[in-house]
């Protein structure tokens, strides 16, 4: 059975988890509506490259979505000022003055990438040198930024920045940044074979289908040198490279390399604009400030709250196939709870 068209649920971010789950209540027959508070869809993926674990052009990850949203309503540039339990049904009023009226609310607010400048040891923003892995993805896109240098003789990778820090406010590991860090470390190494390349790590965590390929390859075929051990210290040498110092705990010894390049891996932290947003409808956070699914086994996309769903990386850290797996199961979610109230 399928239900009424009538039956508007609002989706809250149009990353790919709320352009998902969108597509996938249009195909249940219900009407989604998304609200982004950007001037585009995609969120972060459309800010990345290319996609571990096989290399796909981001782009070509997010095309299709401009053909199965076209008879979807989107407002962009558009946040939710508040929203309201009525009987049965919720009043979203939006930030462009319309009020909208939904059987249930998707939230798929996605999350932030660490500030790394709060990591002041490592130089962000006070030298040249230093980039993220968020800048060196756009670099990768455009060739143009001024801190990468043409010809690099070393680079780093720093991982775990801002995750696993208590003193960053996240102790939490961001799944996604190990991997990252070694795709990245390839790409370079692609780009510019004769560089060396060192990843700093404290334990590599590499869980996803092909992830482990591409930590041998690393190794093997590329010959990037992966260093066991937190930095301890940056600095800017006189010619404009920086020091870093290492301790590598696998050999007990200390290490200093001198680099063209550092790439900080900056993790996935809550996004906590949206604490408000969620308190103004009593939808509770967990500690590290990720609104609390239901349960984090059968009830990932459900949240204590009749009505209110949750997709993607508004929950915790996820990579994209996890995001697109919760996004359709969110959508079912919706669909089963509404099609139980109309018994
Ligand atoms: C450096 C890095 C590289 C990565 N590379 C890969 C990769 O190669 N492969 C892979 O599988 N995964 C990768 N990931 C993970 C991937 O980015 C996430 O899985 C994906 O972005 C999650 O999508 P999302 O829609 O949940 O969140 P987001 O991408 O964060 O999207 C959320 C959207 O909601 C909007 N929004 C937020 N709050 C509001 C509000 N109040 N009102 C309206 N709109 C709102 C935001 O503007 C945004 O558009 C990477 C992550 C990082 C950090
Ligand atoms: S995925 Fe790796 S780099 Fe990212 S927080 Fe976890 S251990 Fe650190």
């Amino acid at each position: 059975m399928l239900l009424s068209m009538k039956e508007t649920i609002l989706v809250v971010g149009g990353g790919i988890a709320g352009m998902e789950t969108a597509v996938q209540l249009k195909a249940l027959g219900l009407t989604p509506v998304i609200v982004e508070k950007n001037s585009s869809l995609g969120g972060h993926v459309a800010q990345w490259n290319r996609l571990f674990p096989d290399m796909t052009p981001a782009s070509k990850v997010l095309e299709p979505y401009d053909e199965a949203l076209k008879e979807v309503d989107i407002y962009t540039d558009t946040e939710i000022a508040s929203i309201n339990s009525l009987q049965k049904e919720y009043a979203a009023v939006l930030s462009n003055g319309k009020t909208l009226r939904c059987k249930a609310v998707v939230f798929a607010t996605g999350f932030k990438l660490f500030e790394a400048e709060k990591k002041e040891e490592y130089g962000y923003g006070i030298y040249d040198r230093v980039i993220t892995n968020r800048d060196l993805e756009r670099w990768f896109d455009t060739r143009s930024d001024e801190r990468v240098p043409a010809k690099p003789a070393a680079i780093g990778f720093v991982h775990c920045v801002g995750s696993r820090d208590v003193k960053a406010g996240n102790s939490q590991c961001s799944k996604v940044c190990c991997i990252t860090a070694i795709k990245q470390a390839i790409e370079m190494k692609e780009l510019f074979p004769d560089t060396e390349i060192y990843c700093f790590y404290m334990d590599l965590r590499l869980f996803g289908k092909k992830y482990e390929d591409f930590y041998i390859n690393a190794q093997r075929d590329y010959g990037i040198h992966f260093i066991r051990g937190r930095v301890s210290e940056v600095a800017e040498t006189i010619d404009g490279r920086v020091q870093v110092k290492a301790e590598d705990t696998l050999s007990g010894k200390p290490v200093k390399v001198k680099l063209d390049l550092l790439v900080l891996m900056s993790g996935i932290v809550c996004d906590r604009a949206n604490n408000e947003l969620a308190r103004s409808v009593s939808l509770p956070l967990d500690e590290d400030g990720f609104f609390r699914s239901l349960d984090n086994i059968a009830g990932v996309t459900r949240t204590d709250r009749k009505g209110l769903f949750l997709a993607g990386t508004c929950s915790g850290p996820k990579t994209v196939p996890e995001t697109l797996a919760e996004a359709r199961s969110a959508a079912l979610q919706v669909y089963q709870y509404l099609k139980a109230k109309k018994k």
